[in-house]
């Protein structure tokens, strides 16, 4: 604790370390439960395994003395306490349920580097002045339970309750049945657990901060998706007695389509553009494909530019169709607004990352995450840790020991900036007011005063 002080007027950062090994150690521990023989974790939400990582995070929690609610889906909030009880809570976390074929990381790191944090508080009795909260969402995966952010987008009230209870696996247990079953369907009603602002860790779970070499990334906000069921309809015939110039082939529709989608993503600044789905009938390897149906996944940043790859795609099929004389349909399927992060909560990243002294690169996510959800009700952001090879949904998932460890270390600091921050901002108006605090009031709260 005698280090606090060190640092007066500063904004160089709070001078407490996260423990490095302590983190590593709970991300070893805890990747055995449900832990494949490859090295992964294969922890489907609300299933045995899953359990037991929750009952295991709750005795954490309360060994630090922390209060856990557990909400009607089995999200899990745990309270850290402030100085100001009456401040809302800045919340850290992700989730801890994985894909069948699941990494040690995704998800995981982001509650557990969490965890981290209030125990590094907690060993230096350092308290903020708003609280700060522990979160665990349910079903991030949706690898059991579709759709993913299922426990995340019901706090959000972006789906009903009623929807998420109703959701079914392939064998046929809903999400309720299973919350019940786990024992994890807690007493608080879905969306009643508030909290102030949300920091997200995460690995990238793509190539660039690897390749870039930075280690922290200051995560923009998360890319717009829109996907289409796209068909295309020829002719069926006899590969041997129908000539070249008297076929309609579908599958000759669907690959100029292909080709098309990649020059569509290739020609809009930071878009992607994938066909990874085909259905090919009869796919028979003597007879002229007759109907292709294939999915189409755009992505951007900017919904601007999303309007404007649609439209190409909807002339690129048009114009694909009529040239080998096939019919077309094109429908949207699903449509995600892209999701910019709040400034201040940026601000707070950068200014962490630079007080852990880690080289930063600004970045936008590529896939989806609960902050998606948290973000359209509070300020919320994301930091990135590298994944090697960009691998993730994968056991072979890998983020070094001490990647882990800066990541931590950025949302330890990033989330005493932001209680700082939010603190001068409460004190900039009623500067003057302010003077009649007694000593103890202002020293009582044992945080530096940044400059
Ligand atoms: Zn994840």
């Amino acid at each position: 604790m005698s280090n606090l002080g060190a640092n007066p007027g500063s904004n160089l950062g709070s001078n407490l370390g996260i423990d490095a090994e302590r983190l590593w150690d709970s991300l070893m521990e805890t990747a055995r439960i449900g832990g494949t023989p490859d090295g992964g974790i294969a922890r489907l939400t609300l299933s045995d395994d899953d359990r037991r990582v929750r009952d295991w995070l709750a005795g954490q929690c309360a060994a630090l003395g922390m209060t856990m609610v557990v909400d009607e889906v089995g999200n899990m909030f745990a309270t850290r306490p402030g100085t100001k009880p009456d401040l809302p809570a800045i919340a850290m976390g992700s989730h801890l349920d994985t894909q069948p074929t699941g990494g040690r990381f995704d998800g995981v790191l982001g509650v557990l580097a969490g965890l981290e944090v209030l125990r590094t508080l907690d060993g230096a009795g350092y308290r903020t002045e708003a609280p700060l909260m522990l979160v665990n969402w349910t079903n991030e995966e949706g690898s059991r339970f579709a759709p993913a952010m299922l426990g995340s987008g019901i706090w959000a009230g972006v789906y009903s309750r009623d929807y998420g209870e109703t959701r079914a696996d392939i064998s046929g247990d809903t999400f309720g049945a299973s919350l019940d079953r786990i024992g994890y369907r807690g007493p608080a009603r879905a969306g009643a657990v508030r909290f102030g602002a949300m920091f997200e860790l995460h690995i990238e779970q793509g190539p660039i901060l690897e390749a870039e070499g930075a280690r922290i990334g200051v995560v923009q906000g998360i890319q717009g998706m829109r996907w289409f069921d796209l068909t295309l309809t020829g002719m069926a015939a006899h590969t041997g007695s129908t000539p070249m110039r008297m076929r309609r082939n579908a599958l000759l529709g669907m690959a100029q389509v292909i080709e098309g989608v990649e020059r569509i993503a290739l020609a809009h600044e930071d878009a992607v553009g994938t066909i990874g789905f085909l259905d090919i009938s009869p796919n028979s390897h003597n007879v002229i494909p007759g109907e292709v149906r294939a999915t189409v996944d755009l992505r951007h940043p900017s919904d601007a530019v999303l309007d404007r790859m649609q439209a190409e795609l909807e002339a690129l099929v048009r114009e694909a169709a009529a040239a080998v004389g096939l019919g077309h349909r094109l429908e949207p399927i699903s449509c995600t607004a892209p999701v910019a992060f709040d400034a201040e909560c940026i601000a707070s990243v950068r200014a962490g990352a630079r007080a852990a002294g880690h080289a930063t690169r600004d970045i936008v996510s590529g896939a989806g995450h609960d902050a998606a959800h948290t973000a359209g009700v509070v300020p919320t952001t994301m930091i990135f840790v590298p994944s090697a090879g960009g691998l993730s949904h994968n056991p072979a998932e890998s983020t070094l020991p001490e990647e882990c460890a800066a990541g931590a270390q950025v949302l330890l600091e990033a989330v005493l900036d932001y209680d700082r921050r939010m603190a001068d901002a409460r004190n900039m108006p009623a500067r003057n007011a302010d003077t009649h605090k007694t000593g103890a009031e202002k020293t009582g709260a044992e945080k530096t005063e940044a400059a």
